[in-house]
């Protein structure tokens, strides 16, 4: 993976969420960052989201970072 193609995207979100990623239908990898978080809790959701992306995690259809494991 080839981390120049990711996209990041600063959002407001709930205080609960500190980020996740998908992929559009080009398969390129966006990771989504709380803007309402610290810059470096946005650091850390980064790093945490760059992992699933390597992992090829968010390619599963049933992986939802979402719903899922950034508490
Ligand atoms: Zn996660």
């Amino acid at each position: 993976m080839n981390e120049d193609e990711i996209r990041t995207i600063l959002q407001d979100m709930p205080t609960s969420v500190y980020g996740f990623c998908f992929h559009d239908d080009d398969g390129t990898p966006f990771v989504v960052l709380n803007a309402r978080q610290s810059l470096e809790r946005q650091r850390k959701a980064y790093q945490h989201e760059l992992e699933h992306i390597e992992r090829g995690e968010m390619y599963d259809p049933d992986y939802n970072e979402y719903g899922g494991c950034e508490k």
